[in-house]
């Protein structure tokens, strides 16, 4: 294949403009997952909004399709004839009254920090090194304010956006609207999003955090969480993860190469209220290590204490329509301590609450009714990937009775980026909506390197 001349795009844009070999080439495609690094044949380190659009406007010239990057965590790897566009240097991120704006590659640190400076928190998920944009589209299913008001996407007021024309648009409920309801579920189907605002609420502080039960404890806890979650308020949302720790220096004693259930809880009240209801789960079994207490609202990575550095890893995803004792039974038989579960963490995330509302300007996220959301994630290297592959479609086989077949988008994986796992994912009114805006905006599917909607549907 002859490669496309950059020259005039290098000039044009202030950002690198790098293909393979290039110094920073590597540094500019690296992700959160080693095991996939991204081969583009092209990539533009976007500096500005006209960076973008000089590069979006150079594939379309060239025929090139286009993959977005931000930090790394979800983006699907691009073919060796792609250009990848990187956001990660439009990170501005402010605050005007309640209203947050961050660019297309902040990440939601910033936005806490910024934020907490007011009083106020945005609907950031578990780890603070997402980026807002990804995380944000693809729904945004946050361990402390979820239940209360729903999904991030829910929340979102006007969304900038260069599309496969090279135009750059402003969607909102006024603006483009069907490309508005499109982008807030479908995440980077539909161009490359310079910036993003929306809604922060007045949460400077949760009490909450890590309650470790042993993995011995593993069905009384299980059993406990199951029985618990339908008593609590929206207030409260929790999750919980069967773990098997590498260990890591890094990991307090009791945590170091342990085999645990980790608990996770946050709650939007008083300290004495939380400990009221977190009491059926303390005495589920008697905890390794209780990191409960009241913690300023940029403390949330403590809640689920997920990775912070890139690691080789698998992940899959799955969703369940029903938490019974059965199926309680069935998880404690594939991940409990007679199992001989290879994964790090299978976890179970509680929905329900807000999530299931539809909101004031309705958006793409299927997963409404959606009542619990399981996560894995096991870590290794590519030759233990076909053993960790094979687990999880254990895992999920086994719980065929009880999974549902809509998913949260931030938790579709690689191994979901199939016509079918895309379709299934969104169901297929949503699916077929999706893809008349993807025939609107991008008909020759320029942008396919996400969790693809293909333009014909
Ligand atoms: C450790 C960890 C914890 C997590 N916790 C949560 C959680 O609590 N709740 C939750 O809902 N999700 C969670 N996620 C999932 C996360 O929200 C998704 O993976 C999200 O898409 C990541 O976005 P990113 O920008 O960081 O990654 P990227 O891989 O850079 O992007 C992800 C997707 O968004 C697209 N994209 C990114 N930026 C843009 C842009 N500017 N314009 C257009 N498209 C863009 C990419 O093309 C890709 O398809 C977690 C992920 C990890 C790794």
């Amino acid at each position: 294949m002859t490669q496309p001349n950059t020259a005039e795009l290098a000039r044009a844009v202030q950002g690198a403009v790098l293909r393979p070999g290039d110094p920073g080439y590597a540094e500019e495609c690296a992700g959160f997952n080693p095991i996939h690094p991204l081969t583009p044949a092209i990539v533009v380190a976007a500096e500005s909004v006209d960076d973008v659009r000089h590069a979006v406007r150079f594939a379309r010239d060239n025929s090139m399709p286009v993959a977005v990057k931000a930090t790394g965590h979800q983006v699907v790897d691009p073919a060796a004839e792609a250009l990848l566009i990187t956001t990660r240097r439009l990170d501005e991120v402010s605050v005007a009254g309640r209203v947050a704006r961050a660019g297309g590659g902040a990440r939601w640190q910033q936005v806490l920090d910024e934020a907490a400076k007011s009083g106020l928190a945005p609907i950031a998920g578990s780890a603070p090194s997402v980026g807002v944009v990804g995380y944000s589209l693809g729904g945004g299913l946050s361990p402390v304010l979820g239940r209360k008001y729903g999904y991030a996407a829910d929340h979102v007021r006007r969304i900038e956006i260069v599309t496969a024309d090279g135009e750059f648009r402003v969607a909102s409920a006024d603006s483009e609207p069907e490309l508005f309801w499109a982008l807030r579920g479908g995440i980077g189907n539909f161009g490359v999003v310079t910036a993003i605002e929306f809604d922060l609420f007045p949460h400077p502080r949760f009490y909450g955090g890590a309650l470790y039960f042993p993995g011995a404890d593993t069905e009384a806890v299980l059993r406990a969480w199951r029985e618990w979650v339908p008593t609590l308020p929206e207030e409260a949302t929790t999750s919980v993860m069967v773990q098997r720790l590498p260990p890591m220096p890094e990991l307090p004693e009791p945590l170091r190469g342990a085999f645990v259930v980790h608990l996770r809880f946050a709650h939007l009240g008083e300290a004495a209220e939380a400990e009221r209801l977190l009491a059926p789960m303390r005495a589920a079994a008697p905890a390794v290590l209780d990191l409960i207490g009241e913690k300023p609202f940029t403390s949330i990575a403590e809640i689920h204490l997920d990775p912070t550095d890139p690691i080789p890893h698998f992940s899959g995803g799955a969703s369940l329509g029903e938490l019974s004792t059965a199926t309680v039974g069935k998880l404690v038989e594939l991940t409990g301590p007679d199992s001989d579960c290879p994964l790090l963490g299978v976890e179970l995330r509680a929905l329900g609450g807000a999530f299931d509302r539809e909101p004031a300007v309705p958006n793409a996220v299927p997963s409404r009714g959606v009542p619990f959301a399981l996560y894995a994630l096991g870590v290794g290297g590519p030759d233990a990937m076909p053993t960790m592959g094979a687990y999880f479609d254990r895992i999920v086989d086994g719980l065929r009775p009880w999974t549902t077949a809509r998913r949260t988008p931030t938790f579709l994986v690689e191994r979901d980026a199939t016509p079918a796992g895309v379709r299934a994912a969104y169901g297929d009114a949503v699916h077929d909506r999706l893809a008349a805006v993807k025939r609107a905006y991008d008909p020759a599917n320029t942008f396919r390197f996400n969790h693809n909607i293909q333009p014909a549907g």
